[in-house]
């Protein structure tokens, strides 16, 4: 059969924000498959801020730098559909690096970082979000480089986007308290409240230097910190004695010209606190024991995924484009594959 595939490549690199004229699309047909080789058929693409500094076309969390027309990296969700290889045989689910298109040929390469969906009786795009590298990335960023406490005071930037949401569940079942939020938006607050947070700060109206004092009296012992910029600066005012800042994203410097630096950096000194780097591939090996602990919670009804969901391919660009400005909370991702999103 003769099949075409659908794709979005890099039209222009970007220097600062997204335009619509930095991406093309194109259809080109599907080549046969040679021995070695299988055709995975894309369901869910994953949305990342990371994407943005691939199409700048450096090398961005490990991936190899882009040209002009190549397609996009990104993660997704798919399904064997034709195998010339033993170990990828028909109808597997997959999740790995498939780029924005909705067929992939593969050799199964160490770069691809595919992994193999376990039967879990869950949806399988939550591979693209508690199951997946969102999940590993609140997971290893939380327990290994965060070394949380119960009873610890906890503060999460991002309190609702894809890891940040799952941070502050993971924070409520360890019993830490109190859970303190930055999200964007009285709706969104009102949202990390109901994910476990015990309160929230709204970084969009809030006085944020006025709210940490009020709300953490004595400092924070965790910040898990995925936006950076001025709220960083601001937090490290707050600091419990010997507290960790898990430096996870900077989304708020992302598009900017000029990234701004925490110039409060040096309140670390008095009170013998961290700053903590974090790379989820750093964390390759503790990526089942995430998944496993994930999944329990998940099917024992004690972690909730949030996603926000575009349908069509079509929707690759301005979903991406969105993201830098806030999602409508949780994990963003595309639905590809028409109809209703497979159990596995
Ligand atoms: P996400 O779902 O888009 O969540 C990010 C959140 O950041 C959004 O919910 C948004 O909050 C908030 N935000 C956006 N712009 C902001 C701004 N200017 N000021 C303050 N907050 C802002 O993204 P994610 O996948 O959870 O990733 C979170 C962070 O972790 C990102 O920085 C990402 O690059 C990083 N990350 C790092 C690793 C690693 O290995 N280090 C791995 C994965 C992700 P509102 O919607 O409430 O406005």
């Amino acid at each position: 059969m003769n099949r075409m595939n659908d794709q979005w490549t890099v039209a222009e690199h970007p220097e600062t924000a997204l335009e619509p004229r930095h991406f093309a699309r194109r259809q080109a047909p599907v080549p046969a498959l040679e021995d070695g080789e299988f055709l995975i058929e894309s369901h869910a693409l994953n949305i990342a801020p990371v994407m943005r500094m691939y199409m700048m076309g450096g090398s961005a969390a490990g991936e190899a730098p882009l040209a002009i027309g190549d397609v996009i990296h990104g993660r997704g969700v798919g399904q064997v559909i034709e195998s010339r290889h033993p170990a990828y045989p028909v109808g597997a689910y997959l999740q790995g690096q498939l780029g924005w298109q909705r067929y992939k040929v593969s050799r199964g390469t160490t770069a691809e970082k595919l992994r193999l969906l376990k039967p879990n009786g869950l949806p399988i795009t939550y591979a693209l979000s508690a199951l997946g590298m969102t999940g590993y990335s609140a997971w290893c960023g939380f327990f290994s480089r965060g070394e949380p406490r119960a009873g610890e005071a906890l503060l999460v930037s991002g309190a609702v986007g894809g890891v940040g949401s799952l941070v502050v569940q993971m924070a409520r079942l360890l019993g830490m308290a109190p859970i303190i939020g930055i999200a964007g938006g009285a709706q969104k607050c009102a949202l990390a409240v109901e994910l476990g947070c015990d309160a929230a700060i709204d970084y969009k109206q809030d006085n944020i230097g006025e709210r940490l004092h009020a709300l953490l009296p004595n400092g924070f012992d965790l910040y898990f910190d995925n936006v950076g910029g001025e709220i960083l600066n601001t937090s490290l005012e707050h600091l419990a004695p010997r507290a960790r800042v898990v430096l996870c994203g900077a989304i708020s410097e992302y598009q900017k010209a000029e990234r701004q630096g925490p110039s409060n950096y040096f309140l670390l000194s008095n009170a013998n606190a961290d700053f903590r780097g974090f790379f989820v591939y750093n964390h390759v090996d503790e990526f089942d024991q995430a998944e496993t602990e994930m999944a329990q919670w998940l099917r024992a009804g004690k972690l909730q995924v949030l996603t926000d969901t575009l349908e069509g391919f079509d929707q690759m660009p301005a979903a991406l484009m969105g993201m830098y400005t806030g999602t409508g909370g949780g994990k963003r991702l595309v639905t590809v594959k028409e109809g209703p999103v497979a159990v596995y």
